[in-house]
This record gives C-alpha cells, sequence and structure tokens, in this order.
C-alpha cells in the first residue's frame, strides 16, 4: 500500500515530453513536483523541505544539472537527486557520483527503470524520517 504523504519528487527537465512520461509513470505513485528549469529547482528544493528526491535533467538552458546538483548538495547534502540524461558520458556520470548522485538514467528510460530506482531511494527516505 502506498502512501502519498510521505516525501515529494521534484521532477525537473527542460523537455516536456520527458517531464510527461515521468509525471505518467510516477504519478499513481508519488506526489510530484515539476519544473523545466535549473534555476527554480533551487529555489523549490530551498524552500520545500517536503522533496526528498530530485528527478535531475543535465543539459538544461541557462543553468545546467550539474551546476544544480552542485548548489542543491550544497543546501541539503542528504537530498537524493537521479540524473536522468540523454547523453550517456562516463565523465559526466563519474562527476555526478563525484558531487552527491544516487542514480544516473539515460534516456530513452523504461517505466520498469525509472520505478525501481525511485522505489528504492524513497523507501530509504521514507524509513529515516518514519
Ligand atoms: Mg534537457
Amino acid at each position: 500500500m502506498l502512501d502519498k504523504s510521505r516525501g515529494k519528487i521534484l521532477i525537473c527537465d527542460d523537455e516536456e515530453g520527458i517531464r510527461e512520461s515521468l509525471k505518467l509513470i510516477l504519478s499513481n505513485h508519488y506526489n510530484l513536483m515539476v519544473t523545466d528549469s535549473g534555476e527554480q529547482c533551487v529555489e523549490l528544493v530551498n524552500n520545500a523541505p517536503d522533496i526528498g528526491l530530485v528527478l535531475l535533467d543535465i543539459k538544461m538552458p541557462n543553468v545546467n544539472g550539474l551546476e544544480v546538483l552542485k548548489l542543491v548538495k550544497e543546501k541539503r547534502p542528504n537530498l537524493s537527486v537521479v540524473i536522468i540524461t540523454g547523453y550517456k558520458s562516463v565523465e559526466t556520470a563519474s562527476e555526478a557520483a563525484n558531487l552527491g548522485a544516487s542514480g544516473y538514467i539515460v534516456k530513452p528510460f523504461k517505466s520498469d527503470e525509472i520505478l525501481s530506482t525511485v522505489g528504492r531511494l524513497m523507501e530509504k527516505i521514507n524509513n529515516k524520517t518514519k
């Protein structure tokens, strides 16, 4: 039985199609917030302590995902961030890991992949806050 009252997930991607498919995959199970901009992502994380997990795109105009990752981790070191990117790159993946990302998913993703990664992390988050 899923308890939607627990931690929220913030989806941050500049592509509407990706935001929509993540919403379709996750909205039955989790409370979601959605943004198309890195700046707004940082602002939301700083102002909404109930966000436990961020699904974060890398390639975005203005502030890219790695910069966003760095900024949110400075303020909220325990926040879980999963990178979802169209560019499979060993350098980017290891930089993301060094900056504290909890996962790295390459587009196009399968819904199973999203659900299992998110499920595993949200379970950890919810156990901690119980
Ligand atoms: Mg993008």
